[in-house]
């Protein structure tokens, strides 16, 4: 961590680091919510939905600091100081993120930063996609008959592809949540194929998750590429990988043949 001369900020200021959950205002937490209708100033990712922004106070000025935004090398920096130059003007700061800040959300390199500065921050929890996923989809993510450990991977590093987070890795009695999936899938496929993993192996692909324009696409590591090509699945997607998804596409069915039959009565 870099200390550098601390800025000596307010007493009573402070930087809620929150958590905007998948999309769905209904699953913001409480808490999330009491901070944005306290915060003077929010700043916020792509990944936040606008029907959430609307939980913040009218007079709350709003600061977009996604991808759209700049160069996406030196991004995390301007973002780093737009929140300390909004700290400086105001008292109480969200910096919004989607999902659960602190999965695959670069919240440590921020609350680095800003604590080093000497302001005061607090991480509040949302709930992550991968969760949310699941609830949507009515997969128990730990199933004891199909799944008793949870994998969350990134499809993507720092500096490219993350081949390595899938090489060797059996996705046997695991389930697999992939994040920022999508451009690698071709590689995820190959890597998880070459490590022994059957053709067989589920896969699902959510894209939208919790939002009006949610789509699902199921398949297998064999079909899952051309069934994304086909269905233009789009980010945000989460992946799903592994047995879980075949109790996904079983109640599924099931849900359907108790359908037909109450509606040929
Ligand atoms: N902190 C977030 C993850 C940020 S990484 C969380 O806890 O959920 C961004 C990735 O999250 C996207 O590339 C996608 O894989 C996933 N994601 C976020 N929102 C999503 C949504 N509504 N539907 C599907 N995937 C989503």
């Amino acid at each position: 961590m870099n200390e550098e001369t601390p800025h000596l900020y307010g007493e009573k200021g402070k930087i809620y680091l929150v958590g905007a959950g998948p999309g769905d205002p209904e699953l913001l937490t409480v808490k999330a919510v009491k901070t944005l209708r306290k915060a003077q100033v929010v700043l916020y990712d792509d990944l936040v939905s606008p029907r959430i922004l609307r939980v913040c106070k009218k007079s709350a000025e709003l600061i977009y600091v996604g991808k759209r935004s700049g160069q996406h090398s030196c991004l995390q920096d301007q973002i780093n100081s737009k929140i300390a130059e909004a700290a400086v003007k105001f008292r109480i700061v969200v910096r919004l993120k989607g999902g659960d800040p602190s999965i695959f959300g670069r919240v440590g390199e921020e609350y680095s930063y800003l604590l080093s500065r000497g302001f005061d921050c607090e991480i509040i929890a949302g709930v992550t996609t991968g969760s949310a996923v699941a609830a949507r989809l009515g997969i128990p993510l730990t199933h004891r008959d199909y799944s008793s450990e949870i994998v969350l991977l990134s499809g993507h590093k720092k500096d490219g592809k993350n081949s390595e987070g899938f090489r060797n890795l059996t996705c046997s009695g695991k389930t697999l949540l992939v994040y920022m999936g999508l451009n690698s899938l071709h590689t995820i496929r190959e890597e998880l194929l070459n490590g022994g993993n059957s053709e067989d192996t589920p896969v699902a692909i959510i894209e939208n998750a919790t939002l009006e324009t949610e789509r699902i696409v199921t398949g297998n590591l064999s079909s899952i590429l051309e069934a994304a090509e086909n269905a233009k699945i789009r980010s945000p997607a989460l992946i799903i990988i592994g047995d879980i998804v075949r109790y996904y596409t079983e109640t599924k069915e099931l849900k359907e043949r108790i359908r037909k039959t109450l509606s040929a009565r």
